[in-house]
């Protein structure tokens, strides 16, 4: 008796494993899998900046007898590896984003601190497009973060509407806060996203077909970026479009209690 229940109760356990392991394989080449495209798309999109680069090396060393010639492919050039540099950038911010690694820099971070910067970071271009970034709402709120990734995003989202803006076009940063929650919206009235796009547009490398032929510097990482930095803090972003009347993208990350000195200042959240 003792022999088959030993017998029985083993052909219950065993399907049960059998299943685990299954599941923990099926994991694991998913995993794999993305790792997989993640190389190959990535050597994919290196290849243009990489074969340009070395194309406009040969036309500068066969155009060595003409100076006029040689700047314009040095300056070629050099945008070229600027673009290179960018994307390499971004490809390692997305795939430390993407990897199970914690994010380091874990602190109480104050929204005001990142909305600036944010906008600070891109008002070379916008001043270039003729184009003024408004920031209206809350000020005050604080969410656990990392600076420097949550920087990048709202950046990145800014980045966006001012190149998908007409010139001398107005783009808006505005934030809400509740007790639980601060939302950070990014409104432009540029050219917006198709419907049958808008859920791309996260995806890694994806451009939309007008952006493509729009806007020639881009990477189609930007929003990749912000879909990860945002997942890695507990928190989720909203698209809404309209061809023709522009974009809002709204960032929402849970709030936390400002810091002490913060609160003695007096500089209480509204
Ligand atoms: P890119 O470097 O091409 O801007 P992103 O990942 O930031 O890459 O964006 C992906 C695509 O989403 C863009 O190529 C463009 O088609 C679309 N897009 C993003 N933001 C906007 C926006 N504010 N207005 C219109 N289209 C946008």
């Amino acid at each position: 008796v003792e022999q088959r229940l030993v017998t029985a109760r083993a052909s219950v356990i065993t399907p049960r494993l059998t299943l685990i392991v299954i599941r923990d394989i099926t994991e694991h080449e998913r995993v794999e899998q993305m790792r997989r495209d993640f190389v190959s798309n990535t050597s994919h999109e290196l290849k243009t900046p990489v074969g340009a680069i070395t194309l406009l090396a040969e036309a500068i060393d066969s155009a060595a007898d003409d100076p006029d010639q040689v700047r314009r492919f040095a300056a070629r050039l050099s945008a070229e590896a600027s673009r290179l540099g960018q994307l390499t950038s971004r490809i390692m911010n997305l795939s430390r984003l993407q990897s199970a690694d914690d994010l380091t820099e874990l602190r109480d971070v104050s929204v005001d601190e990142v909305v600036a910067a944010a906008i600070e970071s891109q008002s070379i271009a916008a001043d270039a497009a003729g184009i003024a970034i408004v920031r209206g709402g809350a000020r005050g709120a604080y969410v656990r973060g990392d600076v420097q990734v949550l920087t990048e995003a709202i950046g990145n989202l800014v980045a966006n509407a001012v190149a998908y803006s007409p010139p001398g076009a107005q783009v808006g940063v505005g934030v809400k806060a509740d007790d639980r929650v601060v939302e950070i919206a990014v409104t432009d009235r540029g050219i917006g996203i198709p419907e049958g796009d808008q859920e791309r547009v996260f995806e890694r490398f994806y451009r939309a077909d007008q952006a493509r032929s729009r806007r020639t510097g881009g990477t189609g990482l930007g929003l990749s970026i912000v879909k990860h930095a945002v997942q890695r803090h507990g928190g989720e972003v909203e698209l809404w479009s309209r061809p023709g009347r522009g974009s809002t993208f709204t960032v929402r990350l849970s709030v936390v209690e400002p810091p002490e000195n913060t609160l003695v200042k007096g500089s209480r959240r509204t």
